[in-house]
């Protein structure tokens, strides 16, 4: 986009949405805990929109909304209602959905995004309301019909509103990464992007670089990965760029992304609010919202991302994105945390959970299970590696045996004789037979190639297995190489 427009700036809005986690839907007993993929399971009478029947409001999700706002540090709405938003869709069966429009549960607010520069950036946030979720229309089952799976249909979802604050597709991925870590921190949601647990529209438009005004925007609809909505965004920032350069206008619209051919495409003109004709639904009445209630809610919060991640930086000398990355996730955090007070090395623990630890998780199943090393076990492998006993690439083995089993670290080490050798004596024997070894590349050593040194740090490792001492590796060939300079010197004499 630079290119094309350097006098334009991207504006960017987010509506996420967070599919609650609570054990029923949001108006109906039917379970919202999915234990089958089997088709239209989990649908209750309500959910179908048979007649007669009327939504009964889940306090739960209630709960978790004000639970939401109140991390945000948003207003609690005293007396929250809920309307209708007429649309026609196979996949509603009601004909509207049931949602919140001018009394949401949690009113304008402000997020703080931490930006990787270092930089925090406030966010406004117009509102957070509860909505039901609407079933799912499938057209590639048959080729013939559109089938109908309504185990969706009536999800306690939480939707998210931003002012249209975010600059770039980088501030916009910033934002929903954030909003996720957040969710599923207060376990307000599996975060599962890949089931739909979140998915996010992102309202996009150009303007004049130092203009105040809005231009008109267009919707991508349900990006549901990171990657999708920075390309989603890039893509379509070309596209109205292009449009606009060339005396075009944009169209006001709601488009889809296409990872396929990696462009948006249009999907259908952009309703306006009036066409839904919103209007209260005459079978929930308002609901008033005691202060006890909320101030309930608001004392089982658990310490927040940011105020960890800062306490991170103040109390263990962390730097800002080392704590940034720890605060991600609940989980981490606290393992770290935990960590830390049973053998006192925060930049080791941090280096093993973000570095070795991380690198384990991604490689397992999905779900992946919460953390499988304990602090414990954790400290007492940062301590090994400190005192000398293993080498850092044995821990790396052993915090993958570990994360498979519940064994005792020191027993490991001994039954599977994974002790660092610190007998300088043997490591210099090693060194020593590959210096024989490789006599003829002893002079380009010795000139200082680096590529060279490393080769021979590794020769060394590999005869001991692994088990040397690098620390010792390393003086011993520096021994030997200054012995071999003044060999060499007094051979020219
Ligand atoms: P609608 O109700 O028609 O979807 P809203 O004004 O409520 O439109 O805004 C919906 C989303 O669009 C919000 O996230 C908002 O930040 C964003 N938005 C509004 N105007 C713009 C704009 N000009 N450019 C980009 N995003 C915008
Ligand atoms: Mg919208």
């Amino acid at each position: 986009m630079k290119e094309v427009a350097p006098n334009w700036e991207a504006v960017i809005g987010l509506e996420v949405h967070v599919q609650l986690n609570t054990r029923s839907k949001l108006f109906s007993r039917a379970s919202n805990k999915r234990t089958t993929t089997l088709p239209n399971q989990s649908a209750g009478l309500v959910d179908l929109a048979y007649p007669g029947t009327l939504p009964v409001l889940n306090r739960s999700a209630l709960e978790l909304a004000i639970r939401f706002g109140a991390a945000i540090n948003s207003p609690i709405a005293r007396v929250c209602s809920f309307e209708r938003k007429n649309y026609f869709y196979p996949d509603l069966p009601k004909g509207y959905q049931i949602s919140q429009n001018s009394q949401p549960i949690v009113g304008a607010g402000v997020f703080h995004l931490w930006l990787e520069d270092g930089r925090s950036k406030a966010v406004r946030i117009s509102q957070v309301h509860l909505e039901e979720d609407a079933g799912k229309s499938i057209h590639d089952r048959l080729s013939n019909a559109t089938v109908l799976d309504f185990n969706r249909a009536g999800t306690p979802l939480l939707e998210i509103v931003t002012e249209p604050d975010l600059r770039t597709p980088t501030e916009a991925v910033a934002c929903f990464r954030q909003l996720r870590a957040l969710v599923i921190w207060l376990d307000l949601c599996s975060g599962r992007l890949d089931e739909g647990a979140m998915r996010c529209d992102a309202n996009v438009s150009l303007r004049t670089r130092g203009s105040k005004d809005y231009s008109t925007s267009v919707e991508l609809k349900n990006l549901n990965s990171y990657k999708f909505l920075e390309k989603g965004l890039q893509y379509e920032l070309e596209r109205q760029a292009t449009l606009l350069s060339n005396g075009n206008t944009v169209e006001r619209e709601t488009r889809s992304y296409n990872p396929a051919s990696g462009r948006t495409e249009s999907m259908r003109r952009k309703e306006k609010s009036e066409e839904y004709r919103f209007f209260p639904d005459p079978d929930l009445p308002p609901i008033p919202i005691s202060e006890e209630f909320i101030s309930r809610i608001r004392s089982s919060l658990p310490e927040l991302p940011a105020s960890m991640r800062d306490r991170f930086v103040e109390k263990y000398g962390l730097a800002p994105d080392i704590a940034y990355r720890l605060t991600l996730e609940r989980s981490r955090a606290e393992l770290f945390e935990a960590t830390v007070k049973l053998c006192a090395a925060p930049h080791e623990a941090a280096n093993w959970i973000l570095g070795e630890l991380t690198a384990i998780q991604k490689t397992q199943p999905s779900p992946p299970r919460k953390t499988s090393v304990s602090a414990k076990q954790l400290a007492l492998l940062i301590t090994r590696v400190k005192d000398g006993t293993i080498s850092s690439n044995t821990g790396k083995e052993l915090l993958r045996t570990l994360w498979e089993t519940n064994l005792d670290i020191d027993e490991v080490i001994k039954t599977e004789d994974m002790s660092q050798i610190s007998d300088s004596d043997q490591v210099e024997l090693w060194t020593k037979t590959v210096i024989d070894e490789n006599l003829e590349l002893i002079p380009r050593l010795l000139k200082g190639e680096e590529k060279l040194y490393e080769f021979f740090i590794g020769s060394v490792m590999k005869k001991s297995r692994g088990k040397a001492n690098p620390h010792l590796v390393r003086q011993s060939l520096e021994r030997r190489m200054l012995k071999q300079c003044k060999d060499r010197s007094t051979e020219d004499d």
